[in-house]
């Protein structure tokens, strides 16, 4: 393990677009509690991955905003992030839609859409990408590597692209057509697996062997992908809230539970702040029972197999910051099968959206918790649309 190649040739601050926020004092696991210097720890933190039992870093701020203005420079939310300037495709900014009509069907005081597939590439994954990449710009690596089949490998492709940097892509031999064109017209390389732990094993070789700076996880069991990129999720809490839209509850596509710790640690801050009153619950929508059975006793490092075609949020693992994150928030899991995505994604189209598969699965879990009297009529909630449905072939078969 070579931890702190990147200390070795950072940028001086004056001959980079990249400035790190001054108020950035570390990373502190978010399972142990335990400090570190701010570095690249791609395995989450050493002490907890030595146990056998790996855990997230996430960013250590000395002093946050008491106020939702926006920076008057640089990235709009800089001062809650690690990196204030940097790269930029102008990502961010989404609306935070009100759907009175599908609220009134559904019997509930308010119903919003945070619609993440207004970013510059179509998905949320351009929040991680920008803090991402402007670190691996300061940490002065050349490349950029990452195991994806879909929205995050575009959206890395056009972040390297953008900011001068090879992008490698480990990616599965079927994955959708539409999302490798787009990441190879970006001027990403591709690089082609049939099982999704050679992929982690090719992003480790890259990052260990190459210098590569990784953006997604390679550890087994799992953790959340690398701290700098999970941070930037902290954004769409930000907006919300700033936006005026406070919901009790909010639905969250879920993987590995990136946004939805972003979320957690966004949220979490607000409060702390006194810019809200209460955490919203945050639920993780998940195409079959994982999460879930961690939350009813089951074990964080099993493996979970299923099929799915909602592919975003795919996968055979569940990692602590989802976990903790639903806990923390008092919210839960949900698992929502693809022909229940499909009605969601129907059902969303009769407001004039276009979402993928993953994303209508967060109308149909709202049913199901309102089922479940977890929901009540007098409540807001805010479905987290993770990305627009037209590169998504899988949806036409339901
Ligand atoms: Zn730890």
């Amino acid at each position: 393990m070579n931890q702190n190649t990147f200390e070795h040739h950072e940028h001086a601050a004056s001959d980079s677009p990249v400035r790190r926020n001054a108020s950035l004092s570390g990373l502190r696991c978010i399972a142990c509690a335990r400090d570190y210097p701010v570095q690249d720890l791609p395995a989450g933190c050493p002490h907890c991955a030595g146990a056998g039992t790996p855990a997230s870093l996430e960013a250590v701020y000395r002093k946050l905003p008491k106020t939702l203005a926006a920076d008057s420079s640089g990235y709009r939310w800089g001062s809650w992030l690690p990196y204030t300037h940097g790269v930029s495709l102008g990502e961010g900014n989404t609306p935070c839609l009100d759907l009175p009509r599908l609220a009134q069907q559904l019997g509930l005081r308010q119903l919003s859409a945070k619609h993440e597939g207004m970013n510059p590439t179509g998905s949320h994954k351009d929040r991680m990408s920008v803090q991402g990449v402007s670190r691996a710009l300061e940490a002065g690596a050349r490349s950029v590597v990452l195991a994806s089949s879909g929205n995050a490998a575009v959206s890395a492709a056009a972040y390297c692209a953008v900011a001068g940097l090879r992008c490698e892509i480990a990616t599965y031999r079927d994955m959708p057509e539409p999302f490798a064109r787009a990441f190879q017209r970006l001027g990403a390389k591709r690089v082609v697996f049939d099982r999704g732990l050679e992929r982690w094993a090719h992003v480790r070789r890259q990052v260990e062997q190459e210098g590569a700076f990784a953006l997604t996880n390679y550890s087994v069991p799992a953790v959340g992908s690398p701290v700098f990129g999970v941070e930037g999720y902290r954004a769409v809490a930000l907006e919300c809230v700033a936006d005026g839209c406070i919901p009790d509850h909010v639905l969250v596509p879920t993987a590995r539970g990136d946004l939805l710790w972003g979320l957690y640690s966004g949220f979490r801050d607000l409060l702390a702040a006194g810019l809200i009153r209460q955490l919203p619950r945050l639920w993780a929508v998940e195409p079959f029972a994982r999460l879930s059975r961690v939350l009813e006793g089951a074990s964080l490092q099993a493996e979970f197999a299923g099929q799915t075609a909602q592919f975003s949020i795919a996968g055979s693992t569940v990692t602590l910051q989802q976990k903790l994150a639903v806990e923390r928030s008092g919210g839960g899991a949900v698992v929502v099968s693809d022909a229940d995505a499909a009605k969601g994604v129907a059902q969303l189209g009769t407001q004039g959206l276009w979402v993928e598969l993953c994303a209508g699965a967060c109308l149909s879990a709202l049913a199901s918790l309102q089922a479940q009297g977890r929901v009540l009529p007098s409540e807001h909630a805010l479905l987290l649309l993770t990305a627009k449905g037209d590169r998504d072939t899988l949806d036409a078969g339901f």
